[in-house]
């Protein structure tokens, strides 16, 4: 379950303050899907960054799986690394260029010191995103962008977190690279938090959507319910 209680966060930027987080009160029951969408400036990645423990809020509590998210040592978020993916904005350029692809997706089992066949797991993920693992040593330079974005969703899904975080995951990609990586995702069995400014990538997910504006959270429901509201 994800647990936001009266969560504010301000910014201040050449003397005038900005509430990017004004009071968000959400709650995601566990394993429910949720698009988080709303207008540029509404807070969406501020909120994410809040969850991830990137950043600190001003006020309010955060809880992710039942546990609170405090920002601090990294060490003390760990378990927070262990159960969430995370897949960044513009996730096709965030892989490192100068690694061989398999050696970005297989990078956070030996972060979190997993046990087993990592290579066996690495070829297992890349085939499920539609990647031909006998190309996982070749650097990114060597794949089209669409392939880019399939492989940074590997390195989200390789330690099977039981949350996965995506920031506009599906900007960008064509209908066929989006309808395909959408069946990887609902089907993964990872709950899925996406902020998106795409409706039906909304609808697909098949849970909740949560609109937000100046820094709030306006409305939340089953996202059928939410898009048809006026
Ligand atoms: P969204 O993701 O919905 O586009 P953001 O969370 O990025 O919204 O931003 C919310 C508001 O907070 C915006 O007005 C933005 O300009 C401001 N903001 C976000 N991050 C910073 C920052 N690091 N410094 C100053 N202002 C920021
Ligand atoms: P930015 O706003 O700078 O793009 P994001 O809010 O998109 O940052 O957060 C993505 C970054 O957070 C990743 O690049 C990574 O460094 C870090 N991160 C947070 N949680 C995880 C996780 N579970 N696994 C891997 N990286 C994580």
């Amino acid at each position: 379950m994800i647990e936001l209680r009266a969560v504010t966060r301000t910014y201040r930027s050449r003397g005038a303050t900005v509430r990017a987080l004004d009071g968000v009160d959400l709650t995601v029951e566990a394993g429910r899907n949720l698009a988080l969408v709303g207008r540029s400036g509404a807070g969406k990645s501020t909120l994410l960054r809040v969850l991830l423990g990137l950043e600190a809020p001003d006020g309010g509590t955060v809880h992710v799986l039942g546990r609170p998210v405090a920002p601090g040592r990294a060490d003390r978020l760990r378990w927070l690394r262990a159960a969430v993916g995370v897949v960044p904005q513009d996730a096709g350029s965030s892989l490192d260029p100068r690694w061989p692809v398999g050696r970005s997706v297989g990078e956070p089992l030996r972060l979190l010191g997993v046990a087993g066949d990592h290579p066996a797991r690495v070829g297992e993920v890349l085939t499920a995103v539609g990647v031909d693992p006998s190309a996982a040593g070749r650097r990114p330079a060597a794949f089209s962008g669409g392939q880019r974005q399939r492989i940074a969703l590997a390195r989200a899904l390789v330690h099977r977190p039981r949350l996965l975080v995506a920031d506009e995951l599906l900007s960008g990609a064509d209908a066929v690279l989006r309808a395909h990586l959408l069946d990887v995702l609902t089907g993964s069995g990872t709950q899925l938090l996406v902020v998106t400014h795409d409706l039906a990538v909304a609808a697909a997910l098949g849970g909740d959507a949560a609109v937000m504006a100046a820094g709030r959270v306006v409305e939340h429901g089953p996202v059928a319910q939410v898009l048809a509201a006026p």
